[in-house]
């Protein structure tokens, strides 16, 4: 058997590859990438690794400490099917140049960290991860990017009506409002897209289970990969954003997966299925609430009683709290209950052990998925080490319910402003296994308070245009 960088080597010569794209994960949450010659590239690229300017990568270094290494993972090899010379792509680690230690604020250590902590516990080996991240689907987007902006004009062929464009001719199969979830064909005008994009997944390796229109009027669509392992869910989650991302450029077509683009419809979760397992065995399944373990209980506890905090980083942008509001299918209070899709927390329905987890409502899919997944997997865990009783569940439509009964239900947190407070005065359980440091806690919400909170705080919006134009 040969070893993943023997693969690699062989691989590169027998297909002819011309370029190594390396690709790694910066502090908010997208991918950057540098490419290298094959030339360039041996076995030993997988020991000494490349060098790169840090300082102009966001969040991270000072620009007189900038130099930075990546060093590959030869197990993530994909061929890069939006680059035209063959090329493979390689996700890779970031590294201190000198001390040739893993840098402590790269999210893919974080999240390996995460891994290895929920190891040395010994409640479980393998903590799995099933993320459907949502996204809308636009024809054209535009908006004056310029230190002013405060215009946009989201135009979709499906969403039409919601951008009040006249142009394009055929708006009789429009999906009306809220309706959007599956009619056939005309009305669901983009399952060849999606077709499009399930092949390029598949042909990365990616396992797909479905694919589907979802309810928002404005070509909103969902595919949904199976569940891996924390690191390879969220590598994969990278993948599936970047080959749904190309693909909609190559057919003329623009994917966001900004969490509430459209007000007034439904926006875009990431909702993540999650179960914990030891030795080949589900943890999850028990005689408990829903066919629930009293582990997956205490686990449900700890994301319930962390909620406020880990929301800074599982619903990380000013944008993520318009969608938390009632009436579209996202959560809007931190309850938990079986096949109920107003609570944060719902447990599937299914009998076979195997198949129980629970699916976290909360995130969307603007989160970090390194950073998200070892968050919640250290929520989840410290409700089992403290044995955090999750409280009765609420099977009701919650958004039916009068503030009486609601009163005593929290509520997700109103605005990112109110996550990063919660996340400053809670998360000694994100410290623990020194997954996440003081350092990456404290560079995340000083990050977010400069670079986005207050800039958004600063600009006139169209909602302002609208009030306050005539006063
Ligand atoms: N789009 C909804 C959300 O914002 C979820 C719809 C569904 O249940 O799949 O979470
Ligand atoms: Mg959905
Ligand atoms: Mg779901």
């Amino acid at each position: 058997q040969s070893s993943p960088i023997d693969s690699v080597i062989s691989f590169i010569k027998s297909n002819n590859i011309k370029f190594v794209d390396l690709k790694f994960m910066d502090f908010p949450g997208q991918w950057q990438h540098f490419t290298i010659p094959i030339s360039q590239f041996q076995a030993d690229s997988f020991e000494n690794g490349f060098g790169f300017d840090g300082s102009s990568i966001r969040g991270w270094k000072a620009i007189n400490e900038s130099d930075m290494l990546i060093i590959p993972d030869p197990t993530t090899m994909f061929v890069d099917p939006f680059i035209k010379a063959p090329t493979i792509s390689l996700i890779c680690d970031v590294y201190e140049p000198i001390t040739k230690e893993k840098y402590g604020r790269c999210p893919r250590n974080i999240a390996q960290k995460a891994e290895a902590y929920l190891k040395s516990t010994g409640i479980a080996d393998t903590a799995y991860f099933g993320p459907e991240a949502e996204f809308f689907v636009f024809d054209d987007v535009r908006f004056d990017s310029g230190p002013n902006y405060a215009f946009y004009q989201v135009d979709s062929n499906e969403g039409k009506w919601n951008s009040g464009r006249e142009e394009n001719p055929n708006l009789g199969y429009k999906p009306r409002f809220k309706e959007g979830y599956f009619p056939v064909p005309p009305t669901d005008q983009l399952v060849d897209l999606r077709n499009e994009m399930v092949l390029n997944l598949e042909s990365l390796g990616i396992e797909v289970e479905a694919q589907h229109h979802e309810v928002a009027s404005g070509g909103q669509c969902e595919i949904d990969m199976k569940f891996r392992p924390l690191l390879k869910a969220a590598d994969q989650l990278l993948m599936f954003k970047y080959v749904v991302k190309n693909t909609a450029i190559k057919n003329g077509k623009t994917v966001t997966y900004m969490p509430k683009p459209i007000f007034g419809d439904n926006g875009s979760g990431m909702h993540v299925h999650t179960s914990l397992w030891l030795k080949g065995k589900p943890l999850f399944a028990g005689g408990g609430y829903a066919g629930l373990s009293d582990m997956a209980l205490y686990f449900i506890g700890g994301l319930l009683k962390h909620a406020p905090s880990l929301l800074a980083i599982t619903n990380p942008t000013t944008n993520s709290y318009k969608r938390l509001v009632p009436g579209f299918e996202a959560p809007v209070n931190l309850a938990y209950s079986s096949n109920n899709r107003s609570a944060s927390i719902r447990i599937p329905y299914g009998n076979s052990p195997k198949a129980k987890r629970i699916e976290f409502r909360c995130p969307d899919p603007s989160a970090n998925p390194y950073l998200a997944f070892a968050a919640i997997l250290l929520a989840g865990l410290d409700g089992i080490q403290n044995r955090i009783d999750p409280g009765e569940p609420l099977d009701k439509d919650i958004y039916d319910l009068s503030p009486e009964e609601l009163k005593d239900v929290p509520s997700t947190p109103e605005s990112l402003g109110h996550a990063l407070k919660a996340l400053q005065d809670d998360h000694e359980y994100l410290l623990k296994g020194n997954v996440f440091t003081e350092d990456v806690i404290n560079t995340w919400i000083n990050y977010k308070i400069n670079k986005e909170l207050k800039p958004a705080a600063l600009r006139p919006t169209p909602f302002e245009f609208e009030q306050y134009f005539d006063v």
